[in-house]
């Protein structure tokens, strides 16, 4: 901890045991869940102009011994062990599966963000994948996109945007998440096929009474329009935060405000009300 002064090293104590042995449990629990199949798909409404506009799809992972275990917990860990293939793969099998059964149900057709680990990236398999995906589901390309953090670029920036390219050809969108968080250098990362951008929710967050915030989304906002980039503010939690980046012409809008991830059947409701357009 901080406290104890950062990367110094420390006797193994109590804590740390703690720590190991839950770290240890999450990886077994999550190896069985991986093997048995025991996640939920939930799902995120974007608004624009007071509309559902798009989704992004979100893993939870119940586990019967731990309970309810975050993502932000278990991902990484899943990137760490080698298990975060399967599990991407899962999530955009059953987003574009789940979003078919809605286009045929005659509902609201949107399109559904998966997101996919930078790990993707390092593997030849991503492009079949993801073609393989769409064709078993039978989705409609332009429903998918798919959301990768600005952390792709670091490593091998080439073979990355060869990636990109390919997959902009099987017709899906692609989205940068945690927008402004990362380390990539702008004008590489605006070179690419990109349709949109996700600004980091620490952008967000109270940027109705904090000007220098502020002033950086409108810059992001400027830059996007130049290049005809779609632009969601991420973690919108207040209606002054909506207002303010309606003003400015923010396209989408997620967050907590609108609506916290829900299950299928609550957002069934989302994509019956409005028209069907
Ligand atoms: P992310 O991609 O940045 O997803 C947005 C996160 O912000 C979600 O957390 C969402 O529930 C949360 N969020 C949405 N609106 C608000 C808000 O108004 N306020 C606050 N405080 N939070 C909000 P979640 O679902 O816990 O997911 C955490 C992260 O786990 C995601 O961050 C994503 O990086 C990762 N993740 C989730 N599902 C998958 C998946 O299927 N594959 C991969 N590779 N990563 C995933
Ligand atoms: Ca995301
Ligand atoms: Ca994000
Ligand atoms: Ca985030």
């Amino acid at each position: 901890s901080k406290e104890k002064g950062g990367n110094v090293p420390q006797f193994f104590n109590e804590s740390m045991r703690n720590r190991f042995q839950e770290r240890l449990l999450i990886e077994n629990a999550l190896r069985e869940a991986v093997e048995k199949g025991c996640f939920e798909l939930f799902y995120q409404p974007k608004t624009g102009a007071g509309k559902v506009t798009s989704m992004e799809a979100l893993l939870r992972w119940q586990d019967p011994v731990l309970g309810f275990v975050s993502p932000s917990t278990f991902i990484p860990i899943a990137e760490e062990i080698g298990l975060i293939l399967q599990i991407d793969e899962w999530s955009l099998v059953q987003a574009c599966r789940q979003n078919k059964r809605w286009h045929d149900q005659g509902l609201k057709r949107i399109p559904i963000s998966a997101n996919l680990s930078a790990k993707h990236f390092q593997q030849d398999y991503l492009v079949s994948m993801i073609e393989k995906v769409l064709d078993e589901s039978g989705m409609a390309p332009e429903y998918l996109k798919l959301e990768i953090t600005e952390s792709v670029f670091i490593n091998n920036p080439k073979h990355v945007a060869e990636v990109i390219h390919k997959l902009k050809s099987l017709g899906v969108l692609i989205s940068i998440d945690d927008f402004g968080k990362g380390y990539s250098s702008l004008y590489q990362l605006l070179q690419l096929p990109i349709d949109e951008i996700k600004i980091d929710r620490q952008f967000i967050k109270d940027i109705d009474h904090n000007e220098k915030k502020a002033l950086l989304v409108a810059s992001i906002l400027d830059i996007a329009r130049g290049l005809q980039l779609n632009v969601v503010a991420e973690g919108v939690e207040t209606e002054k935060e909506k207002d303010l980046l309606v003003q400015m012409g923010c396209d989408e809008l997620q967050g907590y405000l609108f609506s916290r991830p829900i299950n299928e059947k609550h957002m069934v409701k989302f994509l019956s009300v409005e028209d069907k357009s």
